[in-house]
């Protein structure tokens, strides 16, 4: 019962078919949508996941019409992707498909991010992507909500966790859990960083790795300016964001901290990242060097080869739906992904064409583009 868990309970028991059980071994929003920074952008470097960004910030923004529960928190701040004169051809090459795919960017240049960010400092930034709709959400609020939708439309929430996915003659029959053997014709494995150790109780070998990220919290001093716009910077490797209350959130970047399970991170921030961070935001953002650290987390990111998700049926188990890997940018995804996935499992022509995130893309050689390198950035 994360982003991806509610959001597709959600669809499915919109359609009033059948019976629609969401079993977590937790909580609700306990993983990786807890803990989330929940930026909200729509550059990516494929049609596919722009496509799915481009939807899934639709419903994020009107999240009444479209949810009718709860509110997904959405704030509109603005989103720059500030780039080095080496990425600059990237960058536009970038957004002039993105315009095509229907998302509402524009490249700018130093002078024009000065204006718009008049905190930013530029040294090494040569220009940026720029969303003027870009900003944040809440992925807490986003998947409390989408449970009681789901529970609205009479999904059954299970409080049990789930030990294996039953398969017999290639055809899944269920999952055991630790409350007793549940029978189903189809089972959507959503279970984020832990979709690996679970897929291979089916047999399936998913390609995910795990890394530890860490993000913290600011608060500026009263009466000190406070940063407006939502930013990503591929020179420093800061991304930021306002909150409400002047408070701020800050990632860097930085050492790799690979997991070998889910359950082996440690969701406090490390001691040593404050200073890392304080340094780094001191440089892009000099008016925040002295800002209070008030605490942050840390999750996971469950990256694929590609940096980019699996979505699919899975070939040779039949009934058997992963939506995992989402690589550390799936947040703004789970909206679309949700009714994506629903209209697969009724035999529906999904509303957007996600063959490019079968799993088979692997064995096939067939990796999704990344523009800017191997990384959750786009
Ligand atoms: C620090 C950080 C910052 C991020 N920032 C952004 C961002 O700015 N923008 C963006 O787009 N994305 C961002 N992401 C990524 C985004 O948060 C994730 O892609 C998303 O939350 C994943 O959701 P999920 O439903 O797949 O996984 P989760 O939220 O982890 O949910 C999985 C659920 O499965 C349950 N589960 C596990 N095993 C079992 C079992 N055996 N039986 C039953 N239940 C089980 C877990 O308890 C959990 O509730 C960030 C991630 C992190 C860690």
């Amino acid at each position: 019962a994360g982003l991806f868990g509610t959001s597709i309970a959600f669809q499915l028991g919109r359609r009033r078919a059948g019976s629609v059980l969401l079993i977590e071994r937790d909580r609700v929003a306990g993983g990786d949508s807890g803990l989330s920074f929940s930026l909200i952008r729509r550059h990516y470097s494929n049609e596919v996941t722009a496509r799915l960004a481009v939807r899934g910030v639709e419903i994020i923004k009107q999240w009444e019409d479209e949810v009718g529960t709860g509110e997904s928190g959405y704030v509109g701040t603005g989103y720059l992707l500030t780039v080095g004169e080496e990425q600059l051809e990237a960058v536009a090459d970038n957004v002039e498909r993105l315009r095509d795919w229907g998302v509402d960017t524009s490249v700018v240049s130093a002078d024009e991010i000065a204006e718009l960010e008049p905190l930013l400092s530029l040294d090494g930034i040569a220009g940026a992507a720029y969303e003027p709709d870009g900003g944040f959400a809440d992925a807490q609020k986003m998947t409390l909500a989408w449970f009681a939708g789901a529970s609205r439309e009479g999904v059954d929430p299970v409080f049990e966790a789930v030990t294996a996915i039953r398969v017999e003659d290639g055809r899944v029959r269920g999952v055991e859990t630790t409350g007793g053997r549940i029978d189903a014709q189809t089972v959507v494995l959503a279970v984020g960083g832990w979709g690996k150790e679970l897929a291979a109780t089916a047999g399936v070998d998913v390609p995910i790795s795990l890394r530890r990220e860490q993000a913290l919290r600011f608060r500026q001093a009263a009466g000190r300016p406070q940063a407006r716009m939502t930013f990503s910077d591929t020179v420093s490797d800061v991304v930021f964001r306002p909150d409400r209350a002047g408070l701020a959130l800050a990632v860097a970047y930085h050492a790799e901290q690979p997991l070998a399970r889910r359950d082996d991170c440690r969701t406090e921030p490390d001691s040593d990242y404050a200073p890392a961070v304080r340094e780094a935001l001191g440089v892009r953002l000099p008016a925040y060097a002295d800002a209070e650290w008030i605490g942050g987390f840390a999750g996971a990111y469950d990256f694929t080869p590609d940096w980019n998700p699996i979505v699919g049926w899975v070939p040779g188990v039949d009934g058997l739906y992963l939506a995992l890997g989402w690589s550390g940018h799936g947040f703004k995804l789970s909206p679309s992904v949700g009714e994506v996935v629903a209209a697969a499992v009724f035999g529906e022509e999904p509303p957007i064409d996600v063959a490019d995130l079968a799993l088979e893309r692997f064995a096939a050689g067939k990796p999704l583009r990344l523009a800017y390198g191997a990384g959750a950035r786009a």
